[in-house]
């Protein structure tokens, strides 16, 4: 199975993304995560993604697409992909028709009120990069391996907000795009019940 996460930023995209991905033994593709990795590691895709993400704009289509390519080369894309956060314009979403067959799109939809409240106060893991809230979560330690948790450089209110404008003009056209394949999910569900009812509807894509 081959399938899409759509969603604006701070709808539990990539929390649910990953737990889909293993319930169904797919591999998970986060461009936002590729991205990071390039930062972190200090490469030159790392320093030109820097520049596009600290401003919540979409890095080139042309960057993206060849990462994903390259990405699509490793042997465990072979068992089915998840893509999370990707495509994110229509131009990657034609890309990406030419490279793999889509089965499936899960749009995660999300109010931006919700959103902004969401991110305002998300922490990662710099090592696993397990998503908390700091209005549940004591201290700085993950819960599942030795990490640390940090906010996001791109996790403040104002690169939300563009960072939704952005969403809204580039990557909800996609909602029309994939129409005939979208399955909606209320993406303010308690996570637990959101996830049965994601596994649920791609169950049949298996
Ligand atoms: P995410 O972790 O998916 O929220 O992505 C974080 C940031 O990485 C985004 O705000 C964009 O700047 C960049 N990014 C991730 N995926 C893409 C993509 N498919 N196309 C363009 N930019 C992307």
């Amino acid at each position: 199975m081959n399938t899409i996460f759509l969603g604006p930023p701070g709808s539990g995209k990539g929390t649910m993304a990953e737990r889909i991905a293993k319930f169904f033994n797919i591999a998970h593709v986060s461009t936002g995560d590729m991205l990071r990795e390039e930062i972190k590691k200090e490469t030159k895709l790392g320093a030109l993604a820097k520049s596009y993400i600290d401003k919540g704009a979409l890095v080139p289509d042309s960057v993206i697409i060849d990462m994903i390519k390259e990405r699509l080369q490793k042997a465990d894309a072979s068992k089915g992909v998840l893509f999370d956060g990707f495509p994110r314009t229509v131009a990657q979403a034609l890309a990406l028709d030419e490279i793999a067959k889509i089965d499936v799109c899960v749009n995660l939809e999300c109010d931006i009120n919700v959103i902004v409240k969401r991110i305002s106060t998300r922490l990662v893991c710099d090592k696993c990069g397990a998503v908390y809230s700091s209005l549940t979560h004591e201290g700085t330690k993950c819960d599942v391996c030795p990490g640390n948790l940090y906010t996001r450089p791109d996790d403040n209110e104002e690169t939300v907000r563009e960072r939704f404008k952005v969403y809204e003009l580039n990557t909800a056209p996609l909602i029309d795009y994939y129409s005939a394949k979208i399955v909606n999910v209320d993406a303010t569900m308690p996570i637990e019940e959101e996830a049965t009812f994601i596994k649920e509807a791609l169950k049949a894509y298996a």
